[in-house]
């Protein structure tokens, strides 16, 4: 069963090891606060439904609350501190692309704002319903998960757009196939909520990030449905699913999509390599990105995260052989660990590994290749289960995203990492803060980082902490010209960010399509632009 307060299921958790725990003691100081609004509370503050009845709707308290917000640290403030002041009115399960119509038909006609609900993971505040204005009603697509057709000719499949990660996969593998899209959250995010919030996953590196994956899709709008073009490509003007990408549900609800599927690989494996400092791992990282290496993954962690991931490794003695082992090496406490995935064809897999280690060797690294590239694998969806203890513990973990050309890489996250390390010392907080790259591109490559800092006795004071750093980072990501989100999109948490990206033609253009498709302004409102 779902977690309604926190991530992921009630029935998984994380304990934080003993040795970790002291570990951030040390770094951000002792924690005070442990104590979270039970669900009997949150249930109280569920204010009275304003939608008329109807067949497909639910009112009860606890399914709109379930459906009340995503996954942001905002989000966890107002679900665990108790700061939340809106709700769904209601939670509608579809079934079919009737259902779905007949929701947009009433929503006309009664003014209702609909926010579609895929798997809730959202970490930008897409599902927040606006405090004031119209009622909310949450469709969840739970019920549009089926395997719909396999076109193994093409390599295709249709899926329905609720269709949650695992249950997708196990749909394809029955037959031999797999889509590959694995973002961290995928034990709850779903196909349609990947598309319109343009996801990546963990190995877009081989399968790449959701875009080509998405062939064609049906979308159910406001001013009727759209089936876009199927076919291998096209020069026949814009390419409209690039519209519905990154749409965050202000033009409609998808209710199915068309996907590239490929074959069950024959083999995977994910190892590790360690690098005196960061400088020397960044080189080789980007070597071997522009050498396009057939890996499916690669990700580069800066000391800090290095030395965090292997405190939570688990096994102790054996990361202490590792670090040992390193420090003979000249690695010690400027070492940093470098994750790559071989996905494929064993024979390729060989090559590219041979070609690997050649890189990670100029630049003074070595490849490690037991324990530490299968750890990461078995806890791959597992660690986010942490913030949860963190939480309990006292600790407000977050994290935030960027991609930008390489030569700005490394100053950009130089910058990020002291605006947020210094950034509560006004209010007295230390904040413990470690990044990665990764989702290499030849001319760039993604910044991912993690943050964390102690709770607040008073919760506005948590949320005045985040807001801050947010802020803070925001701006950075801003002033160097990256991208506002590589991968969790805009929201309401990155819209203050948008137009510097989009330029006022751009937003322009996006806030007349929206107006274009949806005149009565009943799709997710408040997200992504502000509609003049
Ligand atoms: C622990 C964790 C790890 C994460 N890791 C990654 C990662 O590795 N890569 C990554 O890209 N993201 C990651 N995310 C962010 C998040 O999982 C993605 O943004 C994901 O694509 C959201 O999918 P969802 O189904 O949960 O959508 P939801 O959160 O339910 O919704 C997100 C938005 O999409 C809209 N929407 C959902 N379904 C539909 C539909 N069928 N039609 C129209 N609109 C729809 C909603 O209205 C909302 O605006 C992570 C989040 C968490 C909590």
């Amino acid at each position: 069963m779902k977690r309604i307060q926190g991530w992921g299921s009630v029935e998984t958790d994380y304990p934080v090891p003993e040795p970790a725990r002291k570990y951030l003691e040390s770094v951000v100081g002792k924690p005070g606060v442990q104590k979270n609004i039970t669900l009997e509370e949150l249930l109280n503050k569920v204010q009275a439904s304003r939608l008329p009845d109807h067949p497909l709707i639910t009112t009860d308290p606890k399914e709109r609350l379930g459906h009340a917000r995503g996954q942001s640290l905002n989000d966890w403030i107002d679900m665990l501190d108790g700061l939340i002041d809106s709700f769904p009115d209601g939670v509608a399960y579809p079934a079919t692309d009737e259902d779905v119509r007949d929701l947009i038909r009433l929503a006309e006609e009664h003014q209702i704002n609909l926010v579609p609900y895929g798997g809730g993971s959202s970490v930008v505040g897409h599902l927040t319903p606006p405090k004031e204005g119209p009622p909310t009603l949450s469709v969840d697509l739970a019920k549009m998960n089926q395997l719909l057709d396999l076109d193994e000719e093409n390599l295709e499949a249709t899926l329905g757009a609720g269709v949650r990660g695992p249950d997708l996969e196990a749909q394809l593998e029955k037959h031999g196939y797999i889509l590959g899209h694995f973002p961290q959250s995928w034990e709850y995010s779903t196909l349609g909520g990947w598309i319109v919030t343009r996801s990546v996953g963990q190995q877009s590196y081989h399968y790449g990030r959701i875009e080509p994956l998405f062939v064609t899709g049906h979308m159910e709008t406001p001013s009727g449905p759209i089936d876009l073009p199927h076919v291998p490509r096209s020069a026949a003007g814009p390419d409209l699913r690039h519209i519905l990408l990154g749409s965050e549900a202000r033009l409609g609800i998808l209710t199915k999509a068309r996907m590239r599927i490929r074959r069950l690989p024959e083999e995977e494996h994910f190892y590790s390599a360690f690098f005196p400092n960061f400088n020397a791992g960044f080189e080789a990282m980007r070597e071997i990105a522009q050498a396009e290496l057939p890996l499916s993954m690669l990700r580069l962690s800066d000391p800090l995260e290095t030395e965090t991931n292997l405190q939570l490794a688990g096994k102790q003695s054996l990361v202490n052989i590792a670090k040992k082992g390193l420090s003979l090496f000249g690695h010690r406490d400027q070492r940093c660990m470098m994750i790559y995935g071989l996905t494929g064809h064993p024979a390729i897999n060989k090559l590219a590994d041979r070609q690997l280690a050649h890189y990670v060797r100029k630049h003074q690294g070595m490849v490690v290749k037991f324990y530490i590239g299968k750890t990461w694998e078995k806890s791959r969806f597992h660690t986010p289960y942490l913030r949860n203890t963190l939480w309990d513990l006292g600790y407000a973990l977050d994290t935030l995203e960027t991609a930008l050309p390489w030569q700005k890489v490394k100053t950009c996250q130089e910058s990020i990492l002291k605006d947020i390390r210094y950034g509560l010392e006004d209010v007295n907080e230390p904040v413990f803060v470690f990044s990665h790259i990764s989702h290499v591109y030849a001319n760039g490559g993604s910044l991912y980082i993690s943050y964390l800092y102690r709770r607040s006795k008073d919760p506005q004071q948590t949320l005045a902490n985040w807001r801050r750093l947010k802020g803070l980072a925001s701006q950075r990501i801003v002033e160097y010209e990256g991208t506002i989100s590589h991968q969790h999109g805009v929201g309401l948490d990155h819209k203050p960010y948008l137009a510097p990206e989009k330029g006022p033609l751009g937003m322009h253009m996006i806030e007349n399509i929206i107006k274009d498709v949806d005149p009565k302004g009943i799709m997710n409102r408040e997200k992504l632009i502000d509609i003049n």
